[in-house]
């Protein structure tokens, strides 16, 4: 590991916070030392509070920053006396001890202080960093953690075992360190959680930071564990893979009792953990640190067995939490990270960035978990000490705390001719309630709407090759389908039956209606497999109750669309999917509409462009955010028994009334 110090990048930070902002991002930016709000830093200063008097104050990571992003407003100013004080109690519970760092703030306005501040406060050193480095983490297996460590750094270490995050652990560094630390004393090590350094400078204590973790690296390295193998896949030609995610998606789903995304990962490092021979005992040991059991639980799910996985999960919720003083609620039962030797790494979330962060996780721990075993074994905290971490009191407190998620959260949407107008913003609203969304269009401008939770994907509807990879790559992203929006339309040219080209009709057709058939034909086995019911939504159109001149293939094309639809809610209704239709008119912020055509269409019915955009009853304009705030409601519980239906979206149309 190399230091980052730049000289001239902190020599520009003005102030004890400006550098403890620049110190800590450096840290934060190595995830093989923090990861997602792990580890944590402070500096110690002397201010002059309001009646004149110089205080000692911690200035301390706030309890929601991550190391990476931390600002200065990311640090809690706490009084250091009070907190020096509270390490000398024998207990303090969570909330307690919450309140008390809260009232020692200097800032009421601050965040809540890191739940490592008092033991920052009894370390007698200015400039004090934690991380939970791989490296540490993976010389720490079976035979004896402190022997390993002590072999790495001799007694220049002090050494703490392992006990709960918090006041317990503070006051074991506040009656142990003192014991061990002498001239030499570098850093001190918590065993099964990480490293802390220190130093009078913000430098020294970084660059300490980074001599402890290369020894680790290197010690390691001369045992041939740190490189470890990911041994390229064997490949597994199976086009119907989308299936099993699917099954397995909705089975584990069906045991948290609610939908949930489900990424999945085939290449050489996932693979190399999910076929090693000893999967089945080198994953099941537990987390590597146990901040990590709240993202990813104690154990992956190894192979498919989800009932099985459940079943011992209550056990182990039943087991712990006869033993705990209050009463606790269980977390639901499903796995957040599977190991199969077909399927690969698959991890698990409510949301696309819950299962990314899964995944940011479990990628470090196989690495952990191999470099321990090419040590001599892999060894994680008993399950015990984990439990006490996934039900600790402040976490079941911001659980209870969470308010209801958003309606489609966990869910899996598709939609085509997603790269304007009426698809893109079908794809903001289904983002809004909560889904995944697969964004499909024949325009590779669709790659600009590329964010954690929408893949987009460069697609021709009228290729069923292509749509079936695209229903592939939605399945290995998000595990499933949930919800297919078809929307990708063309208006063709205006022309009279008598002038109507063969080619023309032929071609609004195969879009219209003959690659809507092909994706819901292809989409149905996934849409079935949805753990709460598959939903289709149709974007049909008004021509379709009320056809106008000079559009024979646009409203022939939608109305067989329409038809086509009403024949797969009745067939469909079976498994559980609902299929509804939209018929908007006059939406004119969407990609067929250009200049010309909406002059033409005015001129067809004698009305000029501004009469023609609010012809309707209500006269308002309707525009793609309407359609797609409605398609996406169709879509969610509140139309949860209709199937068959067809709504218009159009300010009310004389003609359908
Ligand atoms: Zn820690």
């Amino acid at each position: 590991m190399r230091s980052l110090w730049n000289e001239d990048g902190a020599s520009r930070r003005a102030g004890d916070l400006a550098l403890r902002v620049y110190s800590s991002r450096l840290l934060g930016s190595d995830p093989a030392l923090v990861l997602h709000g792990g580890g944590n830093t402070s500096v110690k200063t002397t201010e002059r509070n309001l009646f004149g008097e110089e205080e000692q104050i911690l200035h301390i990571k706030g309890s929601g920053w991550d190391l990476g992003t931390i600002e200065a407003a990311g640090f809690a100013p706490v009084r250091l006396a009070p907190l020096l004080r509270l390490a000398t109690l024998d207990a303090l519970s969570d909330a307690q001890m919450v309140n008390e760092l809260r009232g020692a703030m200097t800032d009421a306005a601050a965040p809540t202080p890191s739940v490592e501040a008092i033991l920052h406060a009894v370390l007698p050193h200015r400039w004090v960093d934690h991380t939970h480095a791989d490296a540490l983490i993976a010389l720490m297996g079976p035979h004896g953690a402190e022997e390993r460590v002590r072999e790495v750094y001799g007694d220049s270490v002090v050494v703490i075992p392992y006990v709960m995050p918090g006041f317990a652990l503070a006051r074991l560094v506040a009656r142990m360190f003192p014991e061990q630390a002498h001239a030499g004393t570098r850093g001190m090590v918590l065993l099964k959680h990480g490293l802390f350094t220190w130093g009078a400078t913000a430098r020294e204590a970084y660059e300490q930071h980074i001599e402890l973790v290369t020894m680790a690296e290197d010690y390691l390295r001369a045992r041939g564990a740190w490189d470890v193998p990911h041994p390229a896949p064997r490949e597994v030609a199976d086009p119907m893979r989308r299936l099993a995610l699917a099954a397995l998606r909705r089975e584990i789903s069906n045991a948290a009792g609610f939908p949930l995304v489900m990424a999945a990962h085939d290449d050489p490092q996932a693979m190399a953990l999910a076929r090693h021979p000893d999967v089945d005992t080198l994953a099941t040991q537990g987390c590597a640190t146990p901040d990590h059991v709240i993202r990813t639980k104690r154990v992956p799910l190894v192979g498919r067995d989800v009932a099985g996985y459940a079943e011992e999960y209550r056990a182990y919720f039943a087991q712990h939490a006869a033993l705990s003083a209050q009463p606790l609620a269980m977390l639901d039962p499903a796995p957040r990270v599977a190991l199969d030797a077909e399927l690969g790494l698959l991890t698990v979330g409510r949301t696309a960035q819950d299962a990314a962060v899964v995944e940011d996780i479990y990628r470090h721990t196989i690495d952990i978990i191999l470099r321990a075993a090419a040590l001599g074994g892999y060894e994680a905290l008993p399950p015990r000490d984990l439990f006490e971490v996934e039900y600790w009191e402040l976490e079941q407190a911001k659980l209870r705390r969470a308010g209801r998620p958003a309606a489609l959260a966990g869910e899996v949407a598709l939609v085509t001719g997603a790269a304007s107008g009426i698809g893109r913003a079908c794809v903001e609203a289904l983002r809004a309630r909560g889904a995944a969304v697969v964004a499909l269009d024949v325009s590779p401008e669709v790659a600009g709407l590329a964010r954690r939770d929408v893949l987009p994907l460069a697609c021709d509807v009228t290729d069923s090759a292509a749509l079936e990879r695209a229903l592939e790559r939605a399945a290995r992203a998000f595990g499933g389908l949930d919800v297919l929006v078809l929307n990708a339309g063309v208006f063709g040219q205006s022309a009279r039956i008598a002038e109507l080209a063969d080619g023309e009709w032929e071609r609004v057709l195969r879009v219209n209606l003959d690659a809507n058939l092909a994706l819901m034909r292809l989409a149905h086995p996934l849409l079935k497999l949805a753990p709460r019911g598959g939903r289709v939504a149709v974007i049909g159109s008004k021509n379709v109750p009320a056809p106008g001149p000079g559009a024979a293939a646009y409203s022939a094309s939608k109305a067989a669309l329409t038809q086509l639809a009403r024949v797969a809610a009745l067939e469909w209704g079976a498994d559980g999917i609902r299929v509804n239709v939209l018929h908007p008119n006059a939406v004119f912020d969407t990609g067929i509409w250009t200049e010309e055509v909406l002059a033409a269409r005015a001129a067809s019915y004698g009305l000029t462009v501004e009469q023609y955009r609010r012809n309707n009853v209500l006269r308002v304009e309707v525009t793609s955010r309407d359609v797609a705030e409605l398609a996406a409601e169709l879509c969610g519980p509140l139309f949860a028994k209709t199937t068959g239906a067809q709504i218009p979206v159009d300010g009310g149309n004389e003609r359908v009334i």
